[in-house]
């Protein structure tokens, strides 16, 4: 059985418990041993069993994995795709989960998780080679204080390199396919690459990668000397203009919905009167109406039935069909 990521990329209107049902795999006791044992004794970096993959998450939304690694070095990686691949097991790959709705019925296999590992990074001249693992905030610091400029839009962004390379991450007109120009990855058949810029498909926070088929491993950036104080000015800038707009104190993944050509999500959604609109413990925030927010005890299933009403909402008044932009993985609860 091939071992790949979950992961849905933007199913269409009104369609999402419909595609999630599709995607149902529950791994039976049998092969949840063999898993266990199999790992135990292969795993030499961080190892958890049934682990809630709220602990995981920007949202603070998620059921159980299980089974969470995060490795220590690319080695480890290569191991676990291959025993998941002798045993038939799903590999689903996180980075720091910022940009991820996991379902409350939880994850089947491993979740590889790519933070706090995967991490070095070496500076070059004006290249910066990164681990996928680097969180983006510590890594815009990094390049400032070596007089780079180049990924100071990435200051607010929460997430990993590798989620960020993934997602095509971006803000202030700026983004990763900016200046990437090459990565390391390893395929779910085991095999290590290397991927110049133009075979990832770079599009607004879209790419290859997104396929599932690969695990980054090291993204290479080009950046340009630049004076520090100036650099240093417009991240602050930037953080300046993040908390005067983004509910940033309260869980959530960043904007829920992709902007349509020429328009904002947010001004759509809050035109069509759905700022503040509830779904249980889910919230379309009064501060950004382009995030949905956890206040405290939403469930999976709150923030995709909040994301449907909010999508017939905006297709009601403006014909126009929201596409998500956060990545759906996992499976439902099972009912009775
Ligand atoms: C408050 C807030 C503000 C945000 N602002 C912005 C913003 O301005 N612009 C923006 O673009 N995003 C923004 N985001 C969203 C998010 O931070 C980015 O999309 C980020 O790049 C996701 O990285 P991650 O490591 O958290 O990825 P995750 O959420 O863990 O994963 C996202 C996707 O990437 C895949 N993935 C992750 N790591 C790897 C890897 N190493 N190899 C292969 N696949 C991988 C996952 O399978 C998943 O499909 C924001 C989020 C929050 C919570």
């Amino acid at each position: 059985m091939i071992s790949r990521n979950s992961g849905l990329s933007n199913p269409g209107v009104y369609a999402l418990p419909l595609l999630l049902e599709n995607l149902w795999y529950k791994i039976d006791t049998k092969m949840l041993e063999r898993l266990k044992d199999g790992l135990a004794s292969l795993v030499k970096g961080q190892l958890l069993f049934e682990e809630p993959m709220r602990n995981h998450t920007s949202f603070k939304i998620g059921g159980p994995v299980d089974a969470l690694v995060i490795p220590n070095d690319l080695a480890e990686v290569s191991s676990i795709i291959r025993f998941a691949n002798a045993n038939g097991l799903r590999i689903t790959v996180v980075g720091n989960g910022t940009k991820l709705l996991v379902c409350d019925g939880g994850v089947d296999g491993i979740v590889i998780k790519i933070k706090n590992c995967l991490d070095d990074v070496a500076i070059s001249e004006e290249r910066i080679s990164a681990g996928a693992g680097c969180l983006l905030p510590e890594l815009c610091h990094l390049a400032a204080s070596h007089g780079l400029s180049g990924l100071e839009f990435a200051v607010g962004i929460p997430g990993t390199v590798g989620g960020a390379l993934v997602m095509n991450a971006g803000a202030h007109g700026d983004a990763m396919s900016c200046i990437v120009t090459k990565a390391k990855v390893i395929g779910f058949d085991g095999q290590i690459k290397e991927l110049i810029k133009s075979e990832m498909d770079f599009g607004y926070r879209s790419s290859k990668l997104q396929d599932g088929n690969v695990i980054v491993s090291e993204v290479e950036m080009q950046m340009r000397k630049a004076i520090l104080t100036e650099i240093e000015r417009k991240m602050a800038d930037y953080m300046k203009w993040r908390h005067e707009r983004q509910p940033l104190g309260e869980p959530s993944a960043g904007s829920i919905f992709k902007n349509p050509k020429d328009d904002f999500a947010g001004r759509l959604i809050e035109l069509a009167g759905c700022k503040g609109m509830t779904v249980g413990g889910a919230q379309v925030s009064e501060i950004h109406a382009n995030f949905i927010v956890n206040r405290g005890n939403a469930t999976a299933e709150d923030i995709l039935q909040l994301i449907s009403k909010v999508q017939q909402q905006v297709a009601a008044k403006f014909g126009i069909s929201l596409v998500p932009e956060i990545k759906i993985i996992g499976r439902p609860l099972s009912k009775g």
